[in-house]
C-alpha cells in the first residue's frame, strides 16, 4: 500500500487542502488568529502523524481541533495521531470501530486495529470551534453517504467541507452503509447555506461551486426515486438497469441497485408479481 501526502495548497486565505493516498482523500486545514482546525486524517495512524507534521509545519498557531467527516478508513484511521487534542466526529463513529471489516482494513493497511481512536468530542448535531477571528461549525445534517456524516462550514470564508456526501473525482460512493432515501435531505442542509460565492470541498476530487452541488444532489436523489418507481412498476432488480433512466454510468448503477432494492424492501416496497392473463 502506497501512502503519500501532497503539500497543502491554498483554497481561500487561511484555508488549504492536501491530498492523501492511497485513497486520494482531501485533507482540509482552516486557521484563525488563535488556532487551526484539521478536517479528515488519512488512512492509518502513521499517516495521521504525517498529516499532523505537515499541518503543524505550516501553521503559526496551534491545532485546536480535528474533525473526521465520517467513519470510512481514508478519513478516519489517522485520527489516532491527534488524541491529545479535541477530536470531533458524529457520535456513531465510536461504534463503527468495532465493525468486523475494521480488522480486515487494518491488516490490509498495515497496522493494529487496537491503535485506532474514536473522536473524544463526539457530537449528535452541531459543534462550533473558535479559531480566534473566525469560527468553524461542524454539523450533522442527517444520514446520507453513511449514518454519521458531518460537514464543516467556515462562514466568513464561504467555504464548506462536505466529506463524501458530495464527490467530484467519481460518482458519490453509494455503498451498503449509505442511506439513499435520506441522503438528499442531508444535502439540502448544505445547499441551504450556499450562494454563488461558496466553495465546496468534497471528500475526493477538486473543489466546486453551488451549481455542481445542486446537480449532484439531483443525481443522487434520482437513484432512490428511479428505483422506487421501477419497484412500483413491478420491475425486478435484475431488469432495473436496462429499464431505468439513470443519471450515473452503468457500473455505478449496477453496484447500487442491490442496495437500493434492499433499502426499498426494508420499507415494504417490493416488485409486485405481474399477473398473467390466461
Ligand atoms: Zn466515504
Amino acid at each position: 500500500m502506497e501512502f503519500s501526502l501532497t503539500p497543502f495548497k491554498e483554497l481561500r486565505p487561511g484555508a488549504w487542502r492536501a491530498v492523501a493516498q492511497p485513497a486520494a482523500v482531501n485533507i482540509g486545514l482552516v486557521t484563525g488568529t488563535s488556532g487551526a482546525l484539521l478536517i479528515d486524517t488519512g488512512s492509518s495512524p502513521a499517516q495521521g502523524a504525517q498529516v499532523r507534521a505537515a499541518a503543524e509545519a505550516m501553521l503559526d498557531v496551534p491545532l485546536v481541533g480535528v474533525v473526521v467527516t465520517h467513519a470510512h478508513f481514508d478519513h478516519y484511521y489517522g485520527l489516532a495521531a491527534f488524541d491529545d487534542l479535541p477530536t470531533y466526529g458524529h457520535e456513531s463513529l465510536a461504534a463503527a470501530l468495532s465493525a468486523e471489516q475494521v480488522g480486515e482494513e487494518a491488516t490490509e493497511l498495515g497496522f493494529d486495529p487496537d491503535d485506532l481512536r474514536a473522536p473524544n468530542r463526539p457530537l449528535a448535531l452541531a459543534k462550533m470551534v473558535d479559531l480566534g477571528d473566525r469560527y468553524a461549525e461542524i454539523v450533522h445534517f442527517g444520514r446520507g453517504h453513511t449514518a454519521g456524516d458531518v460537514v464543516v462550514v467556515v462562514p466568513d470564508l464561504q467555504l464548506i467541507f462536505t466529506g463524501d456526501l458530495l464527490e467530484q473525482s467519481a460518482p458519490p460512493a453509494m455503498g451498503p452503509d449509505c442511506h439513499l432515501k435520506e441522503w438528499p435531505a442531508a444535502l439540502d442542509g448544505i445547499l441551504g447555506l450556499v450562494n454563488a460565492g461558496t466553495l465546496l470541498v468534497p471528500g475526493h476530487g477538486r473543489p466546486f461551486d453551488q451549481v455542481f452541488a445542486f446537480t449532484q444532489r439531483a443525481e443522487i436523489s434520482s437513484v432512490y426515486g428511479q428505483a422506487e418507481y421501477l419497484v412500483g412498476q413491478g420491475v425486478r432488480q435484475e431488469d432495473a438497469l436496462a429499464a431505468g433512466e439513470w443519471q450515473f454510468d452503468d457500473a455505478t448503477i449496477a453496484a447500487v441497485l442491490p442496495i437500493a432494492y434492499r433499502q426499498l424492501a426494508a420499507e415494504g416496497k417490493v416488485p409486485r408479481p405481474t399477473l398473467r392473463v390466461l
